[in-house]
């Protein structure tokens, strides 16, 4: 099999970390005997500069052309100061809507060997951590009215939350299968006891879940949820919701597990096409250094095996690999606590030797 993927390496340390990515895809290809073509496109910063927008047209044919689009970050103080249209952030949710990507996944899973990264009490996560947020990602309130207005009390604002049965009924397809594929266990989130948008994202769900029974369905309220993270992460496995909520649950459910630089994604949609990612940022502060940690965007290339390539073997031993690279005891920076430990480059290297044996 032949593939071509797009690459975003975007700005910061997005070039050094998507460069590590690349080698260990190529180290999973040449294990299991397919081929890969890489085609590089500017977003974010480096699209402004060079073209003055950050999402040039060219960028967009090339990635609807790929198998799967592969992506650094993009971000950084140099473009703080322009205008929202024009910041690189709005290439992120332009590339988004321009292949039709409307959910995200990102897995929340504590590697054993860093579980002393995990900021809750031992006991709490004694038996792991691996949850599934599956957020839903062109709707909802970030995309709904929005305006100013002059109030009783003077100046006003406010935005709009908005869903469409057909929105959740898909985002929520998403879910049960990723469930199926997992633990069979899902659990809803929204805030029926108060918006009706919700109600109505409930009430769908409810229809979905009759054509799942094999999966194990509940609901549970955006507040509860919030404190079910930290007190009982182990009871989920996957968990679907809408953009805003999805937005805060999924930044708590990651940093539960303590490594930023661990953590990938995946945003999908209706076919295969898919865009994979890290779930951090350009990290200027340490750009250029070789101290970035490739390993999240790395496993963003399991991911893209998983759902885009049907290569589930590689992806399997990409994950392996990473794992026993943890295990021999190999850190960057960010999560060797204070200890000894190695740079980008040396960590890519380790991950591509593991990889042919993993
Ligand atoms: P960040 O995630 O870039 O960095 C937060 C902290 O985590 C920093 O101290 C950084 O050094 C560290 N860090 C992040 N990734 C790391 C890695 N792989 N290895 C080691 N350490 C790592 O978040 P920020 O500082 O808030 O944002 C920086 C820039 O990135 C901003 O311009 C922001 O808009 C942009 N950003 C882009 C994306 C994206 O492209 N998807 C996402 C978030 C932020």
């Amino acid at each position: 099999m032949h593939y071509n993927i797009a690459v975003i390496r975007g700005d910061g340390i997005g070039p050094e970390i998507v460069g590590e990515a690349i080698r260990a895809l190529d180290a999973a290809a040449k294990r299991f005997g397919f081929t890969l073509n890489y085609q590089d496109v500017l977003m974010g910063g480096c699209a402004i500069d060079k073209t003055g927008v950050p999402l040039p047209e060219e960028t967009i044919t090339v990635c609807k052309s790929s198998d799967a689009v592969l992506l650094g970050a993009v971000g950084g103080p140099k473009w703080d100061t322009l205008p929202g249209h024009l910041r690189p952030e709005a290439g992120l949710l332009g590339i988004r809507a321009a292949l039709g990507l409307y959910a995200n996944l990102r897995p929340a899973v504590l590697f054993a060997p860093l579980k002393d990264a995990c900021p809750l009490k031992a006991e709490i996560v004694a038996g792991g951590l691996d949850i599934l947020m599956v957020r839903e990602l062109t709707g909802g309130i970030y995309f709904g009215e929005r305006g100013r207005t002059t109030g009783a009390n003077g100046e006003e604002a406010y935005d709009t939350e908005r869903y469409s049965v057909m929105e959740v009924e898909r985002i929520g397809r998403i879910g049960f299968e990723a469930a199926k594929k997992r633990g069979s266990k899902l659990t809803s989130i929204d805030k029926a006891n108060v918006l009706e948008s919700s109600r109505l994202w409930r009430e769908t769900m409810h229809r979905l879940a009759k054509e799942y029974p094999d999966v194990a369905y509940d609901d549970m309220l955006v507040d509860n949820c919030a404190m079910q993270l930290v007190r009982n992460p182990a009871r989920f496995d996957v968990v679907v919701t809408s953009n805003m909520f999805g937005d805060i649950l999924s930044d708590e459910a990651s940093m539960i597990t303590g490594s930023i630089g661990m953590l990938p994604s995946a945003s999908l949609g209706d076919g295969t096409l898919g865009l994979y990612e890290p779930i951090h940022g350009s990290a200027p502060d340490i750009a250029g250094t070789d101290a970035a940690n490739p390993l999240a965007t790395i496993l963003s290339t399991a991911m893209m095996l998983r759902y885009s390539l049907n290569q589930p073997v590689a992806a399997d031993a990409i994950e392996r690999a990473v794992q026993k690279t943890l295990e021999e005891g190999w850190r960057t920076a960010d999560i060797a606590a204070g200890k000894e430990h190695i740079g980008t480059r040396q960590m890519g290297d380790i991950v591509c030797r593991m990889i042919e044996t993993a």
